[in-house]
């Protein structure tokens, strides 16, 4: 895109996000793109056009709504009142469907340690080449892989002011002690608690959307019959078999009393064998029950 194109996208971003809600310098997605098309190597900074933004501003409203300060940053843009959840759960409990609706809740940044890693492997870049082996049998790649990634990202402006979402870390108790020691603090840890028996089924019949992250299951949550090019396109983790999925609950029972047992001041255990639906319900009056006590 040339300098004049880019500045018209930016002027029409603008036009329609701030004309009548002007956003605080510090708000989240006040974005500086360089221009290298144009001479003078410009800086035109960008109030974006986002559903972030306009997310940012539903989660101020939600917390002034609820007696909190809804300025969420300070001058360094540091965030003061930034919601931070670590959301745990054996494989195919709910959380990926959960986070969905978390995220959109409350606008803050989703980080799902899977994800991550199956991203590093499709890249083939050093930690995915490191993780694959790993995560093809099912087995948990090793902390020191895993922890390095999740800390740097921790790090990066949008978790600070945006608030963060683990999904799927930390897994040993070596992860949630290095979540510590990084001084990143959930305030609220919530635990997705599904029998066994459930699991596998779901994990065998589970498919992902991968233009919209959207999750299926083959029988208790199908794709439109009709709708081909959705079913064409829908992915089948390789990990999701019977097979890996009998080494994958070993580690997870390996692990989880030791990661249960680094929360258990802001713990909540939820019943994951329901309806998203039912099990929404409770993730958000624990929520809001966790915030309400930091208030
Ligand atoms: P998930 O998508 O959360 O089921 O993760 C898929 C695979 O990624 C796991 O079976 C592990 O091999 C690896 N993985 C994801 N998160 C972690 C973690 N926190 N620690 C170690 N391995 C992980």
């Amino acid at each position: 895109m040339n300098f004049s194109a880019l500045l018209l996208v930016a002027l029409s971003s603008i036009a329609t996000t701030t004309a009548f809600l002007p956003l605080p310098q510090a708000h989240p997605n006040v974005l500086r793109i360089s221009t290298s098309s144009s001479p003078s190597d410009v800086l035109v900074a960008l109030e974006m056009a986002s559903r972030q933004a306009t997310k940012w501003e539903k989660k101020q409203k939600w917390l002034e709504g609820r007696g909190l300060s809804a300025e969420a940053t300070d001058s360094d843009g540091e965030s003061s009142n930034a919601v931070n959840i670590i959301i745990a759960g054996a494989p195919a409990s709910g959380k990926g469907t959960q986070c969905e609706i978390i995220k959109e809740e409350y606008g803050i940044v989703h980080l799902s340690t899977g994800d991550m890693l199956r991203a590093a492997v499709a890249a083939g870049t050093d930690v995915g080449v490191k993780a694959k082996e790993y995560m093809d049998g099912g087995k948990l790649v090793p902390d020191e892989v895993i922890i390095g990634i999740i800390r740097d990202r921790l790090e990066e402006e949008d978790c600070k002011t945006q608030g963060w979402l683990l999904d799927g870390f930390p897994r040993t108790a070596a992860q949630a002690a290095a979540l510590a020691e990084a001084g990143c603090k959930a305030d609220c840890f919530l635990f997705l608690d599904v029998p066994d028996e459930i699991l596998v089924e779901r994990v065998v019949g589970r498919r992902t959307d991968p233009e919209t992250g959207k999750i299926y299951h083959m029988t208790f949550s199908p794709p439109d019959a009709e709708d081909e090019a959705l079913i064409a396109r829908l992915e089948h983790r390789s990990d999701d078999t019977e097979e890996k999925v009998v080494v994958r609950l070993e580690q997870f029972h390996t692990n989880v009393a030791a990661v249960k047992g680094s929360y258990e001041d802001i713990m909540v255990s939820i019943d994951g064998n329901r309806s998203p639906t039912d099990v929404s319900k409770d993730i958000s009056e624990s929520i809001s029950a966790a915030l309400a006590k930091r208030a």
